[in-house]
């Protein structure tokens, strides 16, 4: 099929929730995709920091494979040797204690939602069920995180919302004044990856781990999208020196199957108990057996000192372009902001050009597989700035 009766039926047959590129992928390998046409592009994107080992990495594929050869489902009512070693090496590799697996990261924001507000109703009584969270943030799709999601481009339809979610900014005057007797938790990214690619302040994460602290307010760190070595640590909290009540994982994890994963300590290790979550994929042994490639891989320390190098050498590369205003993030979750053009106008000219880039308000955004070669970066690299001269 060509392009054109591609975008026909999807056109004809698929609800019209996207604005989508116009070009139709079907393969890959390492960080470039091929079109319909054969055409080849340098990938910034890995499916919206999904694909961390790039396409068709060997490991990952012969993981996968096997275990789809072997066993593709479950249901939760039995035990899962795949879905255990990675619930092990998951909290082996972060310090954590237990997890919960789902598909997605609106998922494993839902599962930390429901500990939260559990475990706040339980210990201080019924009302004790309000989360604060950050403008700016995203936190998914559905209802409910549509509701914890502090921007109100996305409150437009689908009301009633969940009820409950206060939103701050990201400094502690805001947050305490937001934050009351009825607060369990606060939930943040700590870097908005939606929103703009925007850091919090290490100074502003250290002292509202303290005020959820001395409160007992639950602290929820959203790294859906900076999870997994995106930002050149296996999980960016330790960047900011920060253990959270909870983490959420999803996105990168599964290195291109869907699987989300909310994590918590000791200490709230009960809090979900018999019949007070479930998921009938959640933990699926196919997607398990790719996460498990990937944390074995992403999980290794020279790995993520690679990591780190390429984000250095892409941000500089980005710092040095003329037509560059400034960059921000970290380690392969960067944000450039161009002087010139709109960021989407810029990815949509980048994708005739053979690259494909994201964005994020007005910011050109890239996630590229961490996997991503030398040659690759500097190819993609060329691609953009000729990209950008044409808006100058
Ligand atoms: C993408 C994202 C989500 C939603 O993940 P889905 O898998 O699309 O449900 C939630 N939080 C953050 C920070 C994200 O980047």
């Amino acid at each position: 099929m060509d392009f054109e009766e591609i975008r026909e039926q999807e056109h004809k047959n698929i609800m019209q929730t996207y604005g989508r590129f116009p070009v139709a992928l079907v393969s890959g390998h390492g960080a470039t995709a091929v079109d319909c046409a054969g055409k080849e592009y340098i990938d910034f994107t890995s499916g919206i920091g999904v694909n961390s080992l790039g396409y068709c990495d060997e490991a990952w594929v012969r993981a996968v494979a096997e275990q789809a050869g072997r066993l593709q489902h479950i249901s939760n009512l039995y035990y899962s040797p795949v879905q255990t070693r990675l619930a092990e090496t998951l909290c082996g590799l972060t310090g954590f204690s237990k997890v919960f697996f789902g598909n997605s990261g609106a998922e494993a924001n839902e599962c930390a939602i429901k500990l939260a507000r559990k475990y706040g109703t339980e210990t201080y009584g019924p009302d004790r069920n309000e989360i604060v969270t950050l403008r700016n943030s995203f936190h998914g799709r559905t209802v409910t995180t549509l509701a914890a999601t502090g921007q109100d481009g996305f409150h437009r339809h689908f009301t009633p919302f969940t009820e409950g979610f206060v939103y701050a900014g990201p400094d502690l005057k805001s947050v305490c004044a937001a934050a009351g007797k009825n607060t369990c938790a606060v939930m943040i990214e700590l870097i908005q990856g939606e929103g703009g690619v925007l850091p919090l302040s290490p100074a502003f994460v250290k002292e509202l781990d303290y005020f959820c602290r001395e409160r007992d307010i639950l602290l929820l760190v959203d790294e859906v999208q900076t999870g997994v070595g995106r930002t050149g640590e296996l999980y960016c909290c330790r960047h900011y020196d920060l253990m959270p009540d909870v983490l959420t994982s999803a996105k990168g994890l599964g290195g291109g199957l869907p699987i989300g994963a909310c994590l918590c300590g000791e200490r709230l290790a009960s809090v979900m108990d018999a019949g007070s979550h479930g998921s009938t994929f959640g933990g699926n042994p196919v997607a398990c057996a790719g996460a498990q490639a990937v944390l074995e891989r992403v999980g290794d320390e020279a790995f993520l000192a690679g990591v780190v190098k390429k984000g250095e050498i892409l941000a500089a590369k980005l710092g040095e372009m003329e037509e560059i205003d400034f960059v921000r993030g970290m380690g392969l979750m960067l944000g450039a902001k161009p002087k010139k053009g709109g960021a989407a106008e810029i990815a949509k000219a980048c994708v005739g050009n053979g690259l494909l880039v994201l964005t994020a308000k007005d910011m050109l955004r890239f996630l590229p597989p961490l996997t991503i070669s030398q040659e690759e970066l500097e190819k993609g690299l060329r691609i953009l700035q000729k990209t950008l001269q044409s808006f100058a």
